[in-house]
């Protein structure tokens, strides 16, 4: 559920910036024409599969399902920059055993893949930028800030020369040291790319987003479009990941939560993506209505409520709430069922405040707001759970 909920999230994100979303296969054959070039120049580590004598493999990133799209496109300069989304779910990459690790390196990710085809550098220059600032939004909306990865970026000695101002733009943009390297030649098919990396607890990065300027595969794939004087020319293209994989930003959650765990802080994920947000617990079975009743006044909102009407100890209850890092707990006795407001146990502060239901529920939408939803993921009450856990 939450890797759905983040899903979603980006690919709102991106069709608001101006992608068009679309779905291409996840096999393609080695032997077409504009693959054979590229894997001659770029060897990848892909999946092969021998089909009846036919090689195929399995993608890596959703460029080629685009590129062979756009080949059949007939684009105007009028048309550009040109934007093709899609979410892959998956790509492939063939990882030896012992480079796997948790949610960090996967033989199969979910990666948010956008393409722009741009009609020139200026273009091409104007667009890193909004998709750099793209970028930054989606993270931080995700709950990664700027002080939680560092930026590399790499990229030619002639476009340097040639743009060096751009680059400065987005160095600054970033607002700290950078990584950066620069070439004479240009050893793979663009001429700048930067990227996000996160540092996790053992010091390891890896890259969330990443763009890259483009100025071979327009030509590789046969992408045309007609230009001001009704000439046809290849565009530039933009390759960019706003979040990078959706199990790496799960991962890179997860390792800012324990972080915060071993600075003292209570590891908790953002609110929208907690899979209970609010907990009530009746203090006996005489409060089961009230609860029903509060309950369902509460999901009516769009807000993930369950009810833990087990058997068990009052006490108990609380830690497994606070286990499972539910932000609001409410206790439900006498008090509270004869009460205007509501008793709100906050996981954060460890306090118990009292709030009126309307302030209440502005709080969490606070948390929550231009963020998608879902219901529950499982019943909503934690006695009809199945215990899977050992
Ligand atoms: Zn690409």
């Amino acid at each position: 559920m939450i890797k759905s909920l983040i899903e979603r999230y980006v690919t709102d994100r991106v069709k608001e910036y101006g992608g068009y979303e679309v779905e291409t296969p996840i096999m393609y054959d080695s032997e077409h024409p504009s693959m054979v070039s590229y894997f001659n120049r770029f060897p990848a580590r892909q999946y092969n599969i021998d089909s009846d004598g036919k090689k195929l493999f399995l993608r890596f990133a959703a460029c080629f399902g685009q590129f062979l799209m756009a080949n059949h496109f007939q684009m105007s300069f009028k048309n550009l920059p040109y934007k093709l989304y899609e979410l892959t779910r998956y790509s492939f990459r063939r990882e030896q055993s012992g480079e796997l690790v948790g949610l960090r390196r996967l033989r199969a990710f979910t990666m948010p893949d956008c393409h722009a085809f741009c009609a020139n550098m200026n273009q091409a220059i104007d667009e890193i930028k909004v998709r750099f600032d793209l970028s930054q939004s989606v993270l931080s909306n995700l709950g990664i800030e700027k002080s939680d990865y560092d930026m590399a970026i790499r990229f030619t000695e002639d476009f340097y020369n040639e743009n060096k101002s751009a680059i400065e733009e987005l160095v600054k943009k970033n607002g700290k040291p950078v990584l950066v390297e620069m070439w004479t030649e240009k050893f793979f098919y663009f001429v700048l790319k930067w990227e996000f990396n996160f540092v996790d607890n053992l010091g390891k990065a890896s890259a969330l987003s990443t763009d890259q300027i483009d100025v071979e595969n327009g030509d590789r794939y046969g992408i045309e479009f007609v230009d001001e004087n009704n000439e046809k020319k290849h565009p530039i293209i933009l390759h960019n990941s706003p979040s990078g994989a959706i199990e790496r930003i799960i991962y890179a959650l997860l390792e800012k939560a324990a972080t915060d765990s071993h600075e003292g802080r209570k590891p908790q994920f953002p609110l929208w993506l907690s899979p209970t947000q609010v907990r009530i617990i009746p203090l006996k079975e005489e409060f089961d209505d009230f609860c029903e009743k509060l309950a369902d006044k509460i999901s009516v909102n769009s807000v993930r409520v369950d009810i833990d009407d087990r058997n068990e100890s009052i006490g108990k209850r609380i830690r497994e709430a606070e286990k499972e890092w539910i932000q609001y707990i409410l206790v439900i006795g006498e008090k509270e069922a004869n009460s205007e407001n509501l008793s709100i146990r906050d996981r954060q502060t460890g306090t118990v405040r009292e709030l009126s239901f309307d302030d209440f529920l502005n709080e969490i939408k606070e948390q929550t707001k231009d963020k998608p939803f879902t219901g529950l993921n499982f019943p909503k009450h934690i006695s009809k759970r199945p215990n899977l856990m050992v």
